[in-house]
């Protein structure tokens, strides 16, 4: 059995007080803290072999390629890719979806083609397509929210056409906790030759991925998500389909050989690598891959689901509490509102007694005017949390309506 309350130790942050309060730390959809064991190996990186990767000869440069090569076969592992160079890195999802919609739609889109996107996406999983489509003359089409936040999958059935080009949705709502149904999309894709992009910015700290069973085209998360640092990324995708992808961005490392009459440029995955990458946040990256297989993603997930069900049930013996997203199947994160208080009061006063909770649109306004509120308050929990913080969170939630209604 995994020892939940023994793992809070190996995140230093977790000791600190928060105006003299202990510090409740239910943000981490927002960003997730940073075991020891990342801590030191960037502090290792920095201290005793602190170099340049694929440059130098010497014995410290190799030694940082060496690692940055781990880090990539550690990732492949995780999600279980089938070659390791369909691991780029970037500097997070958003730098990935950027990334994928430049160089997939200079390749592939033409004026007329259309792309299929859901009303549940995070602003980064929007923007890079509407700025694609600007760009090359396309459109975005988008997929319809039910009332309990899931995705009205017939409408997609209709969404799709001769012209899309590419599916492009998240495997977990960031507002609304919502899990997709990640094979039943893919495979409606798929039956029309259509590829699908999975943003799973919040799906890869929560349940365990499998890019090759679940057959999945690009795949793309932020270290910084799963207790790695902040500035790395991950896009993954299929050999085949990455290959014959014009780059993204020129400079060092992308290349065979340069001249000014013809530049070619390298094979997967540096050719959309340039420039020095973030060695010490990959680094990072390599030891949170390492240490959340150590707990084991299964464990994790278990305990999530657990840490969820005991904090919607106490929840909603709160009167007034409306909590938004109330899909079936849910990642640990809760949107709620309380009467008509606004979210960023309930925040504030949370804040005050050590409770780190986020309020706002949560970078997804179209949730927001789907629902036609200003904003939620979100609880969004860790293998870290445990039923102390819920209680914690509860009773600072009672006492903060208590003083404002
Ligand atoms: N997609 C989803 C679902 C997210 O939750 C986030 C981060 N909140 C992003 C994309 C963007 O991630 P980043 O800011 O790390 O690039």
């Amino acid at each position: 059995m995994t020892d939940f309350e023994k793992i809070r130790n190996d995140f230093p942050i977790l000791s600190e007080h928060i105006y003299g309060k202990p510090l409740v730390y239910l943000d981490n959809g927002a960003t997730t803290q940073k075991p020891a064991a990342v801590i030191n190996a960037i502090k290792e990186y920095y201290e005793s072999y602190n170099s340049n990767v694929h440059r130098g000869v010497h014995f410290l440069s190799q030694k940082a390629t060496d690692a940055e090569e781990a880090a990539r076969s550690g990732v492949q592992r995780f999600i279980n890719a089938a070659h390791s160079s369909e691991i780029i890195f970037t500097k997070g999802t958003t730098d990935a979806i950027n990334l994928l919609a430049y160089s997939f739609c200079k390749k592939h889109m033409q004026p007329g083609d259309e792309l299929i996107i859901t009303e549940m996406e995070h602003h980064s999983n929007i923007v890079p397509w509407q700025i694609a489509c600007e760009d090359r003359g396309g459109s975005l089409k988008v997929i319809p929210l039910k009332d309990d936040g899931t995705l009205d999958l017939a409408v997609l059935e209709k969404l799709i056409s001769p012209r899309t080009r590419l599916i492009a949705f998240t495997w977990v709502s960031n507002t609304l906790g919502t899990v997709n149904p990640v094979a039943d999309i893919i495979s409606l894709a798929h039956s029309h030759n259509i590829p699908v992009m999975i943003d799973a910015a919040q799906a890869i700290q929560h349940m365990a991925i499998d890019v090759q069973a679940s057959d999945i085209d690009f795949l793309v998360f932020s270290g910084h998500k799963i207790y790695a640092p902040t500035g790395i990324g991950v896009l993954y995708g299929k050999h085949a389909l990455l290959s014959e992808l014009p780059p993204y961005q020129g400079g060092g490392s992308m290349i065979k050989s340069v001249s000014f009459n013809e530049t070619t440029y390298a094979d997967l995955p540096f050719r959309f690598e340039a420039g020095t990458p973030n060695i010490a946040g990959i680094i990072g990256l390599g030891a949170a891959i390492k240490y959340v297989s150590e707990i084991g993603i299964n464990n994790i997930a278990a305990h999530e689901a657990e840490l969820l069900d005991y904090a919607e049930s106490e929840l909603k013996q709160i009167p007034g509490i409306r909590i938004v997203g109330t899909a079936p199947h849910k990642a640990a994160t809760i949107s709620f509102l309380v009467g008509d208080i606004h979210p960023y009061d309930i925040g504030e006063l949370l804040d005050k007694q050590g409770v780190a909770v986020r309020t706002g649109h949560h970078c997804c306004q179209p949730i927001m005017d789907r629902y036609a509120i200003p904003g939620t308050v979100r609880a969004s929990f860790s293998f870290y949390n445990n039923k102390a913080d819920v209680d914690t969170f509860i009773a600072a939630l009672k006492k903060a309506i208590s003083m404002l209604v």
